[in-house]
């Protein structure tokens, strides 16, 4: 029994976002961190691992330098992690990207205990889409929105996040899960041992080459050649005014308030 944990690097938008003259982000110059919801699917991944024995796989796909959020999810008790990387892939859009993902681990093996758990969202590419995306590729069904997943005999137990409330969800494996970062703290830690031994695994690359073969895999449809979709125009909303304060609920104020907002034609 296998878990895939689709893991994202992304810039860390808690300090300053840095933006070039285009629009797109200044990625070089912010730090990056592990994309929340995914850390979410992380924590309930060594959950599932400390009470069934499973096996825990990161997989990310990105440059050279995400080897290192790898080796960081490894200390904190990934059995292995995959780094699908390639300049063919660069460029991918949201399509060409689960694309990649579902052939890289279709090439690893998925077989009928095993799961796939990914983050919602990417607090960046901002989309949700890549988590469903990958379940439709490899034909498996998906429950998205997870805040607790259980094994019971042969199905999961999911618990669904809905706006008002939450749904119990039965899912037979393989299946895809998509899930959420209800509270905002993680539980999974790098240990002392982690952090020794993180270094001297050795980890899975995939590039182009080794997945060329693979049937879900077309140079026609990955990288941003393949990519549906384009960025046709990229730019910041104009900031808007500052609002006008009115002190102390008094008959004048309110007559100045009901005047501005007659004038404006709101009321
Ligand atoms: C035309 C176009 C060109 C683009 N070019 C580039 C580019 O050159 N370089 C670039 O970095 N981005 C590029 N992007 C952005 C890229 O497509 C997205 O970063 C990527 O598809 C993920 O989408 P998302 O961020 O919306 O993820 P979401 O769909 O919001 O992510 C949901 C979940 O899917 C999983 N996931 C998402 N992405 C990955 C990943 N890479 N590895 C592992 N798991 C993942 C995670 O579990 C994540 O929580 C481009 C996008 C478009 C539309």
């Amino acid at each position: 029994m296998r878990i895939y944990v689709c893991v994202k690097q992304v810039p860390d938008t808690s300090g300053k976002v840095a933006v070039n003259p285009d629009g797109t982000l200044n990625r070089a110059s912010m730090s990056t961190i592990i994309n929340p919801d995914d850390m979410s699917a992380i924590d309930q991944a060594l959950t599932l691992k400390g009470a069934t024995g499973c096996q825990v796989i990161a997989v990310t796909m990105g440059p050279p330098p995400a080897e290192g959020m790898l080796r960081e999810l490894l200390a904190m008790g990934v059995d292995d992690a995959v780094l699908i990387s390639s300049r063919e892939f660069g460029g991918s859009d949201t399509f060409a990207t689960s694309q990649i993902i579902a052939a890289a681990i279709s090439h690893l093996g998925i077989g009928k205990d095993d799961m796939i758990f990914c983050g919602r969202q990417a607090i960046d590419g901002d989309t949700a889409q890549v988590g469903p995306q990958i379940a439709e590729k490899l034909n498996i069904p998906q429950v998205t929105y997870a805040t607790e997943i259980h094994k019971k005999d042969n199905v999961l137990v999911v618990k669904r996040m809905l706006e008002d409330g939450y749904m119990m969800i039965q899912v037979k494996t393989p299946c895809l899960i998509t899930c959420v970062k209800e509270k905002n703290v993680s539980n999974s830690y790098m240990t002392v041992n982690g952090i020794m031994n993180c270094y001297s695994k050795p980890l899975t690359i995939l590039d182009f080459e080794t997945l060329k073969e693979e049937p879900l895999i077309d140079i026609d449809i990955i990288g941003l050649k393949g990519s549906p979709t384009n960025i046709f125009k990229s730019f910041t909303p104009p900031q808007k005014g500052t609002g006008v304060m009115f002190e102390g609920a008094n008959r004048e104020t309110i007559a100045d308030l009901v005047s501005r907002l007659q004038k404006e034609h709101v009321i």
